[in-house]
């Protein structure tokens, strides 16, 4: 039993050291530019309510990417989405394909 100490422990800081890993990953991982290809198509905007409402007319005040399907979240106010992989977006931008969280 005691002979598992050691493994345990090692294991523990394994599992720490990935989550120290992964939030410093977070922290650091680039956020969507304004002038990103994907960004424009889509029509993002880091702040939701200088959305393009001629170009996109589906947008609606309270809409944002914090109450988005397709937002996997992350800081307060920064984190990954689904359609803009290894980058974040705003938690209070918007973008053409956004689908209100069920619930
Ligand atoms: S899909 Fe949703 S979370 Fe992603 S940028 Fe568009 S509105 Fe934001």
């Amino acid at each position: 039993m005691s002979s598992n100490l050691p493994r345990r422990s090692f294991l523990m800081n394994l599992v720490a050291s990935g989550a120290a890993l992964f939030t410093m990953a977070n922290a650091f991982a680039a956020k969507v530019e304004a002038n990103d290809p994907q960004a424009l198509a889509l029509g993002y905007v880091p702040e939701a309510s200088k959305a393009d409402t001629k170009k996109f007319p589906k947008y609606a005040a309270g809409q944002k990417c914090g109450s988005c399907q397709l937002y996997q979240g992350g800081s307060a106010d920064h984190g990954a989405c689904a359609l803009f992989a290894g980058k974040e977006v705003m938690a209070a931008g918007w973008c053409s394909a956004y689908q209100k969280k069920a619930g």
